[in-house]
């Protein structure tokens, strides 16, 4: 540790690398206690985040007063989930000071990418939807607009999954354990959330009916601060998320019943609040503890905005000129309620202003149109938890439904279908509805998606509110998504076009006529083998499996759920397990099919399906005949970090949900980004891309949205697919018969008997054909290795749309009406430079 650098190097380089060294040495010393005999790994990462942490918060103070003085509209973006993954190696590469930190890292004896993979993800999502937040986080801050992310600080994020005997088997994610050295608590921004009680109504002397929310049990709401730096500009974001606390309050009552072990275990579990991430992705759990957690967030983040506000402005009625709130799907609903009660209750105004500044104010993003996903709370719920949000709710439909009678005279089925109340036997709060008549824009996350929603899911309040309806189609950061996980393809395609694609995703279209370029053909092609050899090594220490480097890597990584249909995917490894079977000799293309993916702990048909995954593989990576032209593999515990490895090591992506049913999907752009081909079905943001890639450059299969409708209403009899084809009834047939599962023959019965005589909801049967000759076109294409190649390059060079950027761009214009506001780099504030002037140079 005590060695210094050898080279001569430029004297200002070695200046800064000099207070590097010394930053990280004295963290190591002063925050954590620690030298470098007794240090472990974990005080080394702290240190070196910490390191990296203070240069970012002189910025991130800039950025905060620059806002305040500015009095800029903000954007608050409102989520149950930020999936972060790692956030050391990201912020360097924002910072720009990569190279200095590893640099300096080396020089003190430490392996970089050790230390970097000694990080725990930041999980506290399930998948797409979280991951888009963590992306607009990215792109807001890069795009130097004046936003916060506003969530939950999950005690426990998504649960580690294992794969023990081909099953999942769920973990805690412990992943504060060693520490969060990102996040600031901030002690002095609480807020009280108020629970249960009752509603006393009264007339005031002027005859205005007031409602007093009393009896309350309170849990107070701890703001934890991440900042969020942009890729090198002088903007620094906050990440603000919410941690639950008892209150003195609540110590108080409890404590004086004079039973101290009780008033303990009570205290206890009124911080269960945060202590855990709900793990199911695109269904809903309808537990009383989300619910709770729901209105947590979106209590405390209504009294922080507002909070907030008043530190500039009195009048209230302005507020939707200086806030928009988005809605992150329906899960913060809750916040709509919430901000008519804080207007009308507790700040006097009239409900018509409220409703006015509220309306204006919020704005919702729906994330898919599964009804298992559709959000519908039980009135008892409210009539328990939250009796004053119940009255409102039930005021602001009383004055909807009179709006659609007045616009719609005589139509009771409409009436009863756009109700924020269901309805049955168990009547409900339809959260959408809440959003919807709540919000001044609807929006969904790729064309195909919105396009439903008016014509479909929402068709009713399309013909009321038409001009509420847009399209916002997802993105992903190109930071993360390929110049952090892919540096061999960034620097590649940087020596080729420079860096502005890093902030300008368009700028890859240049690399449209590299594609003819036989060097940068050559080049491309060692990128990809070398990412590959990288997966393959990552495959045989976790897997134990060893693949060809030169195999074709089939990838599908993503949550385990019927409609994205890895079933599909298994009947086509099966289909070509049998071909070789048939005929051991046959000329195949050897491919290494790569899974991965979570399955909600209680969603047992999806956990079925990851066994399935697995026996097959078992049989198939085992048989002899094989000879290793078919290998498949299950990645346990697929979170960003595992992406940000397959990604860039991936041939092909498959994209096959059930045409309808996924919103966008944004694995899809990274795989693209990275130069993976495409098999996919006409769904989601597929459809765009294919539009940017053309037609020709992707593998395009099956029934497209209008064919699912018309089958269904035709009536789909998947046993006629069955009868039809034989390689499909073997297929099936070995599933239900326990080819794949010897000791356990009737493992996989159900998963047969929903294809067959459970109606195949999602189509898997009426695809398969069209799937199996798609598959086939794509191995003869990846015979010709520089055909494969020049479409891998167009497809990336024709990723420039999905960039998160654009989407972030047009969500600023169109929704938020937000400016950008570049925050100018002030003096280096004092305390930090002129302590340091002092010792240039010196280590400890
Ligand atoms: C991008 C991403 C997703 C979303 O993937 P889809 O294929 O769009 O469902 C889910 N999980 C992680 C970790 C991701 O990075």
């Amino acid at each position: 540790m005590d060695q210094l650098p050898q080279e001569p190097v430029e004297s200002a380089e070695l200046d800064s690398m000099m207070l590097t060294i010394k930053s990280f040495l004295e963290h190591l010393e002063y925050s954590l206690g620690k030298d470098k005999y007794s240090a472990s790994r974990y005080d080394i990462y702290n240190a070196l985040a910490y390191a990296v942490r203070d240069r970012m918060v002189e910025r991130w103070l800039d950025t905060q007063q620059a806002y305040y003085n500015s009095d800029q509209k903000r954007v608050y973006y409102i989520s149950m989930e930020f999936l972060m993954g790692r956030t050391l190696e990201n912020s360097l590469i924002n910072l720009g000071l990569y190279d200095e930190f590893k640099e300096a890292m080396t020089l003190l004896g430490y392996n970089f990418e050790t230390i970097v993979d000694d990080e725990q993800d930041a999980g506290l999502g399930n998948g797409g939807l979280g991951r888009l937040a963590a992306c607009f986080l990215d792109s807001m801050a890069t795009m130097s607009i004046p936003a916060y992310g506003y969530g939950i600080r999950y005690e426990y994020g998504i649960f580690r999954q294992k794969i023990i005997d081909g099953a999942q088997v769920e973990r805690p994610d412990n992943w504060l354990r060693y520490r969060n050295p990102w996040e600031m608590d901030r002690q002095e921004h609480l807020h009280p959330v108020k629970f249960y009680g009752r509603v006393i109504t009264t007339t005031n002397r002027e005859g205005r009916t007031e409602h007093n929310w009393v009896d309350t049990e309170e849990v107070m709401a701890m703001a934890y601060d991440t900042p969020i730096p942009g890729f090198r500009n002088t903007t620094v974001n906050t990440m603000r998320l919410w941690s639950a606390k008892s209150s003195r309050e609540f110590d108080l009552k409890f404590f004086n019943e004079g039973n101290y072990i009780r008033a303990v275990e009570k205290k206890m579990l009124s911080e269960n609040i945060s202590k855990v991430l709900y793990p199911a992705d695109n269904v809903i759990e309808g537990k009383e503890l989300r619910f709770k957690q729901e209105y947590f967030l979106a209590s405390a983040t209504v009294h922080d905005v507002i909070y907030r506000f008043k530190k500039m402005h009195t009048d209230l009625n302005l507020l939707p000129e200086k806030v928009a709130i988005q809605l992150n799907d329906t899960h913060p609903a809750l916040a709509i309620p919430e901000l008519m009660r804080v207007l009308i209750d507790l700040e006097g105004l009239e409900w018509e202003a409220a409703w006015k500044i509220t309306t204006h104010t919020f704005a919702y993003t729906n994330h898919t149109i599964l009804p298992e996903a559709l959000e519908k709370w039980p009135i008892w719920f409210f009539e328990q938890i939250l009796p004053r949000h119940l009255l409102i709710i039930y005021e602001i439909n009383n004055r909807f439904l009179e709006e659609v009678r007045q616009k719609f005279p005589g139509d009771n089925g409409k009436l009863e279908r756009m109700s924020l109340i269901e309805e049955s036997w168990e009547r409900k709060v339809r959260m959408a509805h809440l959003c919807i008549v709540g919000s001044h824009s609807v929006n969904g996350v790729a064309a195909l998606h919105s396009e439903i929603l008016k014509t479909d899911l929402f068709r009713d309040f399309f013909a009321m509110y038409p001009e509420r309806f847009n399209n916002k189609t997802n993105g992903i950061t190109q930071r993360r998504w390929l110049k952090k996980s892919n540096p061999l393809l960034s620097d590649l395609i940087s020596e080729k076009l420079g860096e502005a694609w890093i902030t300008e995703l368009f700028e890859l279209q240049q690399l449209v006529p590299l594609a003819e370029d036989h060097e940068f053909v050559a080049r491309w092609q060692e990128v990809k083998k070398a990412n590959k050899a990288c997966l393959a090594s990552y495959i045989a220490r976790h897997n134990c499996i060893k693949v060809d480097v030169d195999s074709l890597f089939d990838c599908q990584v993503k949550r385990i759920h019927e409609y994205k249909r890895q079933l599909l995917n298994v009947l086509h490894i099966i289909t070509l397990y049998n071909r070789i079977k048939e005929d051991p000799d046959i000329d195949m293309v050897p491919r290494t099919f790569i899974f991965s993916g979570k399955a909600a702990p209680s969603y047992f048909m999806a956990k079925l399906i990851i066994n399935l995954i697995n026996c097959v593989g078992n049989i198939v990576n085992n048989d002899l005949d094989v000879r290793d032209r078919l290998k498949v593999v299950f990645l346990a515990n697929y979170g960003v970090s595992l992406a940000e490895k397959i990604f860039p090591a991936s041939d092909l992506s498959e994209q096959i949900s059930t045409a309808g049913t996924e919103a966008s999907g944004t694995g899809n752009m990274k795989f693209a980004l990275n130069g993976s081909l495409t098999i996919g079905t006409l769904d989601g943001a597929n459809i765009e891309m294919m539009e940017e890639i053309g037609r020709e450059n992707m593998f395009i299969f099956g029934l497209t949205t209008p064919e699912v409708h018309a089958l269904r209403t035709r009536g789909y009899n998947p046993r006629e697919f069955y009868q039809r084809n034989p390689a499909l009834k073997k297929v099936i047939d070995m599933i239900s018969g326990g080819a794949f599962s010897p000791g356990n023959p009737d493992q996989f019965k159900q998963i047969a008997d929903n294809l067959l005589n459970q109606g195949d909801y999602y189509m898997l049967l009426a695809d398969y054909d069209s799937y199996i000759a798609c598959q086939d076109k794509v191995s003869e294409l990846y015979r010709d290795k520089k055909a494969w190649a020049r479409m891998s390059i167009i497809n990336t060079a024709r990723m420039g749309k999905f960039s998160s950027d654009r989407t972030i761009a047009e969500y600023a214009e169109e929704i938020w009406d937000v400016k950008t506001l570049a925050v100018e780099a002030t003096e280096q504030h004092c305390l930090h430079e002129g302590a340091c002037l002092d010792h240039k140079g010196h280590t400890p």
